[in-house]
């Protein structure tokens, strides 16, 4: 069976990170999915997997509430963090449902290449684990 994580038990930690991380007033929302989200407000999305999205102009991240092993497996990152790290995501959803917010504050902190925002996600994901006394993800 595979594993899943509602991100929406651990809505704190998250608001925390914006709070850290994002341009003041930054908001998140947990929703079900980014496409039906975006087209609901005249917005283009043109990805149907797609788990989490940056809007600058509304100063906000949507993210898919539920994050399972197979939507990080699927992730497009294996390319830009490696496969080690990207199989660390997969086996550990609450490190990659942070590391996919983290990605968007990039984004919305004027990152806008998909390498940097992984880059600098990966790196701030690192920083809080450290913190939390576990062990940061090889890179
Ligand atoms: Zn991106």
């Amino acid at each position: 069976m595979t594993q899943s994580l509602d991100l929406r038990t651990r809505e704190p930690a998250l608001q925390a990170l914006l709070a850290h991380h994002a341009p003041e007033g930054t908001t998140i929302e947990l929703i079900d999915s980014v496409q039906q989200w975006a087209h609901e407000r005249g917005l283009v999305e043109n990805n149907p997997f797609r788990q989490a999205a940056a809007f600058p102009g509304r100063g906000c991240i949507v993210m898919c509430s539920v994050v399972t092993e197979d939507s990080a497996r699927s992730s497009s990152s294996v390319l830009r963090i490696g496969p080690i790290a990207h199989e660390a995501l997969a086996q550990d959803l609450w490190k990659d449902g942070r590391f996919l917010l983290l990605h968007e504050i990039a984004h919305l902190r004027g990152m806008l290449t998909e390498r940097e925002a992984d880059e600098w996600a990966l790196a701030r994901l690192n920083e809080h684990l450290v913190d939390e006394g576990e062990a940061p993800i090889d890179v």
